[in-house]
C-alpha cells in the first residue's frame, strides 16, 4: 500500500540511525535508505490482497510493522512481533513524497476525521511509545507521582499523557526551555539536573519519599541511575530511550537498591496495534493533544539541520516535515 505523505516527524531514532548506532542490537540499515517512521497521509494505491484500506483513506502506521499472525501478534503484543519490519529502517520510510506500508491491512491505522495529519505524524512513534510506557507498561493510577527523566519528544509526550490521566508529574531535564514546555504540558514540578546536584534527593523531597513511576526518556547512563534512585520503595522505572555510542547498550544499575527497595525496571517499545483505539479515542475527545508537542514544521530539505541539532539536544518538541 502506498501513502502520500503529508506530515513526517523527525525522531531521535532517525538521529541514532544517522549516527550508525544500534549495531550492538543487530539493527544496521542497508544503505541507501530513506529514513522516517512517523507519518500521516492519504492512501493513493493499494496492493493485491489488501481489503481493509482503500484509496483516499487517511492513515498513520506504527513504526513497527508487524505480521499479525505470530504468537505475540495473536496475544495483542504486536510491538514484539517475531517478523517485524521497521518503517524507515529495514525499508524506505517517510522522508519522501510517497511511502509504502507493509502488510497494510494490519499495520495501517485509519484516522478519524477529527484527527489531523500533524497529530497522525506525532502518533506514529514518540507519542504512542510514551502512551504505551505510561499506561500499559507503567500501569499509571491517577494520583501517583510520575518522574519523567528527559523532556525530549518522548518525555514531553509522557508528561502530557501522565498529567492528563491524573498523574502528578515531575519533569527532569538539563534545559530550562524543555522544562518550561513540560510545565505547560502539565508537569507540576521541574527539576533541572544541571543545577540540581542530587536529582533523587530533589524528587524525594517533592514527593515525600520518591516517585511511584519513572519514565526514562533517554538512554543516558547517569539519567537511568538517577531515575532508579528517585523512585519510592516498590516503584517502577519504565525505560523507553535506547542508548547511544557512549553506552552501547549497557548502563550501570544500583542493584542492591533495586533489591532492597523492590524496584521494578521494565522496558517499553512502541505501542501494540490493539491499544490504538484507546489512544485515538483519547485524542478524539481532546483529553490527549499530540499536536501540541509539535515545536516546528519544516520542509524536507531542512531535515539534516534538525538531525544536526539533535547532537546537542537543541530541538524542542517534535519537528515535523510538512513540505515535500
Ligand atoms: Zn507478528
Ligand atoms: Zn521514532
Amino acid at each position: 500500500m502506498v501513502v502520500q505523505v503529508e506530515a513526517e516527524g523527525i525522531c531521535r531514532t532517525d538521529w541514532h540511525v544517522w549516527n550508525g548506532d544500534w549495531d550492538w542490537v543487530g539493527l544496521t540499515p542497508t544503505l541507501p535508505l530513506v529514513m522516517g517512521h512517523e507519518l500521516g497521509g492519504t492512501v493513493v494505491a493499494v496492493g493485491q490482497g489488501v481489503s481493509r484500506v482503500a484509496e483516499g483513506d487517511r492513515v498513520t502506521a506504527p513504526f513497527h510493522e508487524s505480521c499479525g499472525q505470530c504468537g505475540y501478534c495473536l496475544i495483542g503484543r504486536s510491538n514484539l512481533c517475531d517478523n517485524m519490519e521497521f518503517l524507515g529502517l529495514t525499508h524506505d520510510g517517510g522522508y519522501a513524497t510517497y511511502a509504502a506500508i507493509r502488510n497494510a491491512d494490519f499495520n495501517c491505522i485509519k484516522l478519524p476525521d477529527s484527527i489531523d495529519t500533524l497529530s497522525a505524524a506525532a502518533i506514529g512513534c514518540r507519542y504512542m511509545t510514551a502512551f504505551h510506557a505510561v499506561t500499559r507498561q507503567g500501569g499509571l493510577t491517577a494520583g501517583q507521582w510520575v518522574a519523567v527523566h528527559g523532556a525530549g519528544g518522548i518525555g514531553l509526550s509522557a508528561v502530557q499523557i501522565a498529567a492528563a490521566l491524573g498523574g502528578r508529574v515531575i519533569a527532569v531535564d538539563l534545559a530550562d526551555s524543555k522544562l518550561e514546555k513540560a510545565k505547560a504540558e502539565g508537569a507540576l514540578f521541574a527539576v533541572n539536573a544541571g543545577f540540581e546536584e542530587d536529582v533523587p534527593a530533589a524528587v524525594k523531597q517533592i514527593t515525600g519519599g520518591g516517585a511511584d513511576l519513572a519514565i526514562g526518556g533517554i538512554g543516558v547512563a547517569a539519567l537511568v541511575e538517577s531515575a532508579v534512585l528517585s523512585l519510592r520503595k516498590g516503584g517502577r522505572l519504565v525505560q523507553v530511550g535506547l542508548t547511544s555510542q557512549a553506552e552501547q547498550g549497557y548502563v550501570g544499575i544500583p542493584l542492591d537498591h533495586v533489591i532492597e527497595a523492590e524496584i521494578e525496571i521494565v522496558g517499553s517499545v512502541g505501542n501494540p496495534h490493539a491499544d490504538y483505539p484507546r489512544l485515538l479515542g483519547l485524542v478524539e475527545t481532546g483529553v490527549l493533544q499530540p499536536a501540541r508537542i509539535v515545536g516546528q514544521t519544516l520542509p524536507l530539505d531542512q531535515a539534516s539541520a534538525v538531525l544536526d541539532a539533535m547532537d546537542s539536544y537543541e530541538t524542542l518538541g517534535f519537528s515535523v516535515i510538512t513540505q515535500f
